[in-house]
């Protein structure tokens, strides 16, 4: 069943990142949610010809639990040059999105927000998720994600963990928009310094990401989004020692091992997706706690929806004041 673009109703906006603008919208003839992520294009057909070559190869992945789903791309070439991404709409939004709804529920005091939301179980489902939709990835594709980080793993309610954005290469993202610009950057040492690219790479990524939803900061600090900004927090991570989690009352032991498997600066030393997906952390993620897991899922939801209303109602006020 492939969708038409036309038969979308636009419902409103989720988000928008380096590379684009993702909607949520309605597919009228099956009453059905789908998100539309629209990335402006340069009117070059060298590009064109290459990203929707890339795209086709995201229409031939198979459908997996731990990849979100992809209902096809479009290029528009009429009034705007852009290409059109279908996509499962995912309904407890990224891990960026719950951590900064997490931090506004702390700011306004909220009892819900006496503990961290992102405690080991869940750490630990998140972990199983992403690297077996990398490990499916690169089995039956070798398609290399290349932008593990918090707003590319997705939540819905029924529980499920699902990883977005893949396949596209940084080089054609990198003619579309400058990446680094607004971000945090989860890339690995090898790949600032050029060496060529593994999967080790995204179990890179994927560490910095636990330490970062453990702490509520990215673990190599903050960097100005001006060139020397960007530079200085590139040089921090080839040059200064990797973020490290320390054991605690708060964090287990294997949770401690798992992230510090993740965080080595030598690739060769680094732990392949295979190995950790055998680490007992990422084994309790994969056969523990599915119930509660699901529970958390949509309390999530409630309390997204919370915080949006709430950030309505302080928006109209702030109008009012004016
Ligand atoms: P980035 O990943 O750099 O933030 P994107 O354009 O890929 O930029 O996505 C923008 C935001 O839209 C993401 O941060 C995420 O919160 C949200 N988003 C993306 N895809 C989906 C989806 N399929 N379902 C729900 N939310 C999504
Ligand atoms: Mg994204």
């Amino acid at each position: 069943s492939t969708i038409e673009l036309q038969d979308l109703v636009q419902l409103g906006k989720i988000g928008s990142g380096n590379s684009g603008t993702v909607l949520k919208t309605l597919h009228v003839p099956d009453s059905r949610i789908i998100a539309k992520k629209s990335i402006p294009v340069e009117n070059k057909p060298l590009i064109k010809n290459q990203l929707i070559r890339e795209l086709t190869i995201m229409q031939n992945v198979k459908t997996h639990e731990n990849i979100v789903g992809f209902f096809g791309a479009f290029y528009t070439a009429s009034t705007t040059n852009e290409i059109v991404i279908l996509m499962e709409y995912m309904d407890c939004g990224s891990l960026d999105k719950i951590m900064s709804t997490y931090k506004s529920f702390v700011k306004r005091g909220s009892p819900d927000a006496s503990e961290n939301w992102f405690n080991e179980l869940v750490l630990a489902k998140i972990s199983f998720a992403v690297l077996n939709g990398l490990s499916y990835l690169y089995r039956d594709y070798k398609i290399i994600h290349r932008d593990i980080k918090p707003s590319n793993v997705l939540i819905n309610s029924k529980g499920y963990v699902k990883i977005c954005d893949f396949g596209v290469s940084k080089k054609l993202i990198n003619s579309i928009a400058d990446t680094f610009v607004g971000t945090s950057t989860y890339m690995s040492p090898e790949r600032i310094q050029g060496s060529v690219y593994s999967t080790k790479g995204d179990v890179w990524s994927l560490g910095l990401m636990i330490v970062e939803l453990v702490t509520g900061e990215f673990p190599l600090g903050g960097h100005s989004d001006t060139p020397e900004g960007i530079l200085d927090l590139l040089q921090r991570i080839v040059n200064e020692p990797p973020p490290r989690l320390r054991q605690s009352p708060q964090h287990s032991r294997e949770m401690v091992d798992f992230v510090n498997r993740c965080c080595v600066k030598d690739e060769q030393e680094r732990s392949s997706l295979q190995e950790l997906l055998c680490h007992d952390f990422v084994e309790k993620g994969r056969s523990q706690g599915d119930r509660e897991f699901r529970h958390w899922c949509k309390r999530i939801k409630k309390r997204l929806k919370e915080d949006k209303m709430l950030q309505r109602e302080e928006n109209e006020r702030a109008k009012l004041v004016k």
